[in-house]
Formats: structure tokens, sequence, C-alpha cells
């Protein structure tokens, strides 16, 4: 699939980047298989500074954060795309230390009660080498960033919404709401630099989860629609490196969405499949960590084609992650 996904990116953990007029980034080490290299934290202006989703609560990326800055600097507004805790956990720890606002869409949208059998584990596929690799990893990682996913702490002092600017000294950002990843994403629009800071909704080293019920494939898709219409020069996501000539990026994003959809009603027309059995053969390329949320993407998919009528499934309270999904035949015109 024709993506041209960028995965030369080498943090300097720890450092304050100055990477363009108005942009400095400092990478959180936080590398996992959904933050890839950890999460990019951008500081905009000069003096009195934007900052771009704080990350991940570790003391020695606040420390790294604050030794940062120059000596008549200080943070006075704080922008969050969204409510993940990669974003976001360092949030009230930076508030608290420099009383800057908030600015976001709205807190996360309900997390209903997942149902405990309603849930599809790929273990069995990962070999007894990788297990033991993974759970090394997990071992090892610290606790602050053991508890990542939904942050329902995170209330905006300022309620953001599409077409709303954000001014502050020598910077200026248009707000666009781009539900999708999650019901409350934005990206920030730097005017001074026809920058867009993309949050998930676009990465350029790898496709965007979309977890129902929150995450939801057709908003997304219409807020990829949203940024072909904008003339971005470059966008900044959170995860690796910036994306240039980025409307032929959303474009090849579409696509890929697209041919997702095709390989998933292809996969259906060999006869009925769970989700389960349809993720290992279409993410076999992908780091096998990665395949729950894959599980989601292909689920976000799935409903689309439900509600369309072009699938349905075999359980009576409707669909599940875990339902056996039924192509519908197209009756043939007489
Ligand atoms: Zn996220």
């Amino acid at each position: 699939m024709g993506i041209a996904f960028n995965r030369k990116f080498e943090p300097m953990y720890g450092q304050i980047e100055q990477v363009s007029p108005l942009i400095r980034r400092l990478v959180a080490e936080n590398p996992n298989p959904f933050t890839f290299t950890g999460t990019g934290v951008y500081l905009i202006g000069r003096g009195e500074l934007a900052i771009i989703d704080p990350g991940p609560p570790l003391d020695v990326h606040l420390d790294a954060l604050f030794e940062g800055l120059g000596p008549d600097e200080r943070i006075t507004h704080i922008l969050v795309t969204h409510t993940h805790t990669d974003h976001t956990a360092a949030v009230p720890q930076i508030k608290e230390r420099t009383g800057a606002k908030t600015y976001g869409f709205g807190p996360h949208g309900p997390v209903p009660e997942s149902d405990p059998l309603d849930k599809v584990s790929f273990d069995e596929y990962f070999t007894a080498e990788e297990r033991e690799e993974f759970e090394k990893v997990w071992n090892d990682t610290p606790d602050e960033l053991k508890r990542e996913g939904p942050d329902v702490h995170f209330v905006p002092d300022i309620v953001v919404g599409d077409g709303d600017v954000i001014e502050g000294n020598g910077w200026s950002f248009d707000v666009v709401h781009t539900p999708g990843h999650t019901s409350n994403h934005v990206c920030f629009g730097l005017r001074e630099e026809r920058a867009l800071f993309t949050g998930d909704h676009v990465m350029g080293w790898a496709t965007s989860v979309i977890s129902p019920p929150d995450g939801d494939l057709f908003d997304y898709m219409a807020s990829l629609e949203k940024l072909l219409a904008r003339d971005d020069q470059r966008y900044w996501p959170t995860h690796g490196a910036p994306i240039d000539s980025p409307q032929e990026f959303v474009q090849s994003y579409i696509d890929h969405r697209l041919s997702r959809e095709a390989q998933i009603v292809a996969a259906l027309s060999d006869g009925p499949a769970t989700i389960k059995k349809i993720v290992p053969p279409m993410y076999a390329d992908v780091d096998k960590r990665l395949w729950r949320a894959a599980a989601n993407s292909v689920y976000s998919h799935l409903l689309g084609l439900y509600r369309q009528g072009r699938v349905s499934v075999d359980d009576a309270q409707g669909p599940m992650l875990t339902s056996t999904w039924v192509l519908n035949s197209v009756a043939s015109p007489e």
C-alpha cells in the first residue's frame, strides 16, 4: 500500500531542539509500539510560550523541559490535541508549575465499561522468543508509562472548537476539529509558518489507530478530507518526523483506508469470519503487539459496513469485537 512512511527519526532525548523559526521540540523517552520513538512535545514562540501536548509525567522529561527554557521564558498556554495519556499525563504538573491555562476541545468521550468477554487476543501467534522479549520490554517500562490509554481526567480550562483562533505573543493558531482517532481530537495550525500540528490524526511513521466507540472511522475519513482542503506546508505529528507535501500524504492515507476496506470485504467473500481471523494475514508486516489495536481498526471498518447494510453479524445484541461477520449478498438485478 502506497503510504510513504518515514521511520528515519532519531530523537535527541532530553534536549530541546530548535526545528523552525518559531518551533522547538523535546522528545520524551517513552518509546513503545504505539508511540514510535516517544512523544514529541512542541514549544512555540519566544519568551511567552505555548506547549503542545506536554507528554508523559516522567521527571526526567519535565526536568529537561524546564531546564531547557531560557531564563526569561515561561509557558503561558497548554494546548492539547486529544486526551490520550502519552499526550496529556504531564498536564497537571506543568499547569501547577506555570499557572498556564489549558486549551482543548473537551474531556474524553464516554468510555463504556467493556464486556470482559468481548476481547480479541493474539497471544497465541507470538513465538516463545517474542513472548520473552515483549515481557522483558514490559518489565523494563517505568510504572508511570504502564497505564497508557484514554485520559478521562483532563478538562480544558478553555474549550476550543473548529475555526477558533488561539493567539499569544508572536504566534497564533487556527483550531481544526479532526474527530476520528478520538472524538475530541483537534489539530493546531500555526499561521505564521503554515504548519499544522496533527497530533495522532496524521503521522508519518504509521497509520492512526481508530478504536470504537470513541474512535470513529466515518468521522476520521471526513477529518482527513478536511485537511485536504487546507494549504498547510508542513505537518508536525506528535510521534516521528515532520511531513512535507502533506496533502499528498493525506491522500495516500485516504487511499490506504479504502484499500483496507476492500481487503476486509475480500476476506469475508471467502465466507464468514471473525476479526481474530482477519487481522493476522492483513497485518502480517506490523509489530504483533499492535494487532489488538489493528483489531479495533478492522472493527471500525466493519461497523461502517454494518451501518451500510453490507455485512451482518451472528450476535443478537449487535456487532461486537468477537462477532462472526457475514458479507451480505447483493441482490442482482433481474
Ligand atoms: Zn492518541
